[in-house]
């Protein structure tokens, strides 16, 4: 893969596909890790001179101008970041952009208004994705590829615009596959993997590759409960997807087959209904009452992870331990984040909701060796499928 070093950028239009889908509020962007962590490459190009022109996506608009997914908060943000102007332009391949961009002096940056404004960005015909991402290459002389968040889309800015320009990945990206290589190739042993979050389901593909490399899986969050009810056990009211547990049963199997340690929660906070002030108390993972629902895990459970991390080289850990958003049942999510924080070993958190709960508990960023920026990028990788925006910047 070719990296920004290998690009002559003095003076050329540099278009770079930044990740920089942020959540707001109304106006108010209410994390900007996205953006910060784009601010590196930008920069670089800046000070080699070159015209920036930057573009990316915000929300799920769906092909269609909706004034609440602009980007031009964004714009405002990353320039403060980068303590320079950033040009906005208000379309995406239009007049405005094109204005826009033919006034940039070497060293100045634009932003385009968000691509999926255009149906083009994510349309299933080549035809009709060609054509857009021939309208955005128009609009440059180069192309970077740095959004590592959208790199598992097929869409015109991330995969069909790298063929039509010459082009590199940016630092982010760089970065973020040499993590995930770290974790599929010649990975360090004990190597452990905690999942969590919500839905088995979204995971299911991730669980079957890991299955044959990691030394030891441990499952806790919503998902656990499908693993304890296809071991025979009541869950109560607790998350279940019941179309999942013949599934689950197989990998319970193939864990045992293959002597990977899966390691489910022994007791858990049973909660009278999923609010912030339910009324809980801590019952063991095989005798969840009839009425109840698991919103953690428990504190025997919390001791066992840790200790299940201890002597851990290599740890990636996707999903929350319960729903970290109601105070009361965070404390399993904190103490995995805590154990990790402690560990000497080379740890990785991927998701983007376990990135925000990290924030969320005002826990140190840098306590972990890297939390990367794309949650669906990442368990594609770990997956072992082929990210079409990595593919398209290998060629
Ligand atoms: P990530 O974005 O890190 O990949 P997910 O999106 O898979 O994580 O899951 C995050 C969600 O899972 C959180 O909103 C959290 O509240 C929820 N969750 C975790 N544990 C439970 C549980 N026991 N019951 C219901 N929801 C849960
Ligand atoms: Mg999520």
């Amino acid at each position: 893969m070719r990296t920004l070093d290998d690009l002559d950028v003095k003076g050329r239009r540099v278009l770079v596909r930044a990740d920089l889908n942020v959540p707001l509020d109304g106006e108010t962007i209410t994390d900007d890790g996205r953006i910060r962590a784009s601010v590196p490459t930008i920069r670089s190009l800046v000070e080699r001179g070159a015209k920036v022109v930057v573009c990316a996506h915000l929300g799920r608009p769906k092909g269609q101008v909706k004034p609440e997914f602009s980007l031009r908060p964004v714009a405002r943000r990353l320039g403060e970041l980068l303590d320079q102007d950033v040009a906005f332009a208000s379309d995406v391949v239009g007049d405005a952009a094109r204005a826009t961009v033919d006034t940039l002096q070497d060293g100045q940056v634009a932003l385009l208004e968000n691509l999926r404004y255009e149906p083009g960005e994510e349309s299933k015909d080549e035809a009709e994705r060609r054509a857009f991402a021939e309208r955005l290459a128009g609009l440059a002389d180069l192309y970077v590829g740095d959004g590592f968040g959208a790199v598992h889309r097929k869409h015109a800015s991330v995969y069909d615009v790298p063929r039509l320009l010459p082009h590199a990945a940016g630092g982010l990206v760089e970065a973020e596959v040499a993590v995930l290589r770290r974790l599929t190739d010649d990975t360090e042993r004990p190597y452990v993997v905690v999942l969590g979050g919500a839905k088995v389901s979204d995971k299911l593909g991730v669980i079957a590759n890991l299955l044959t490399k990691v030394d030891r899986l441990l499952i806790g969050g919503g998902m656990a409960y499908t693993f304890l009810k296809a071991q025979g056990h009541e869950v109560g009211n607790s998350l279940l997807q019941e179309d999942q547990i013949d599934q689950v049963r197989g990998f319970l199997d193939e864990a045992g087959k293959r002597g990977v340690e899966l390691v489910l929660p022994v007791d858990v906070l049973a909660a009278t209904g999923f609010a912030a002030d339910a009324e809980h108390d801590v019952v063991e993972a095989t005798a969840i009452p009839a009425d109840r629902e698991g919103l953690d895990i428990g504190p025997r459970t919390r001791e066992l992870f840790a200790a299940k991390l201890a002597d851990a080289k290599t740890v990636f850990w996707n999903g929350p331990m319960g729903v970290f958003e109601f105070d009361a049942f965070s404390g399993g999510t904190r103490a995995v984040a805590e154990a990790l924080i402690g560990s000497d070993a080379f740890t990785v958190v991927g998701g983007g909701d376990s990135a925000a709960a990290v924030r969320r508990l005002g826990l140190p960023e840098d306590g972990f060796s890297h939390i990367s920026t794309g949650g669906g990028a990442s368990l594609e990788y770990l997956e072992g499928k082929t990210l079409p925006g990595l593919a398209a910047l290998e060629d």
